[in-house]
């Protein structure tokens, strides 16, 4: 059997260099991150603010810690100190007390705004016209300690690779869009976090430029 490291390294020689790539080490315990941060992998994503938070006093500093589960406003304060991205903003309310608990810390935390892509399935992401109304504000400087650094998507769980395709292809659509009005001059606004285990081939045809991928490099979740 390939250990977790062999796994990740040759998944990672596979990647187009312009791909970054998050190893997703929720439910893993701190000696399996070890093993990669020894290695030399510093992106870690989780999604639980308990563990994370746990994982974060135990584990080196200069872990990249990537938030990427759903996102309670009463739970940012917790890790407004140390995460390096949240993915998952799905609210104005939320980014309001990211904005908040980033002041408090004295520190510009750096968001993806999430879309909800996938029509049918998942419950969490902002809608095209959601997030137009956020990027306006962002642009106008209502969120000063907060850093939209992009999008991040999650597409529908099927096998069907068309309907796959199409939505993260709108998202890449909606990333260019934004990217090329946002950026005046600093190139802040330059992430597409789309693909997991299952769909990252597909993402990358797409356009992502960052993946966040869990049980190929750790094994399946129980
Ligand atoms: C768990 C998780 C992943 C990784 O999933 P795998 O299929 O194990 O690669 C990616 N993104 C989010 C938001 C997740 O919760």
């Amino acid at each position: 059997m390939k250990s977790n490291l062999e796994a990740f390294e040759l998944f990672k020689g596979t990647l187009p260099k312009e791909v970054s790539l998050i190893a997703v080490s929720k439910t893993n315990p701190a000696d399996v991150i070890k093993e990669l941060y020894d290695a030399g992998h510093r992106d870690f994503g989780e999604n639980k603010v308990q563990e994370v938070c746990e994982k974060y006093e135990h584990l080196p500093k200069d872990i990249q810690w990537h938030f990427i589960g759903h996102l309670q406003r009463n739970k940012v304060k917790y890790i407004a100190p140390f995460v390096a991205l949240i993915h998952s903003v799905d609210s104005e309310r939320l980014l309001v007390e990211i904005n908040k608990r980033g002041e408090q810390n004295d520190r510009i935390i750096p968001c993806l705004l999430q879309l909800h892509i996938a029509r049918e399935e998942h419950k969490f992401g902002l809608d095209q016209e959601e997030l137009s109304i956020i990027i306006d504000k962002v642009r106008s400087g209502d969120f000063p300690y907060v850093r939209v650094k992009g999008l991040m998507g999650m597409a529908s769980n099927t096998n069907d690779v068309k309907k796959i395709k199409v939505e993260f292809q709108g998202l890449k659509k909606l990333y260019d869009h934004y990217r090329r009005s946002y950026n005046d001059g600093e190139t802040t606004f330059n992430t597409l976090s789309m693909g997991m285990t299952g769909d990252y081939q597909i993402a990358i045809e797409a356009g992502s430029n960052m993946l966040r991928i869990g049980s190929l490099i750790f094994g399946s979740r129980q």
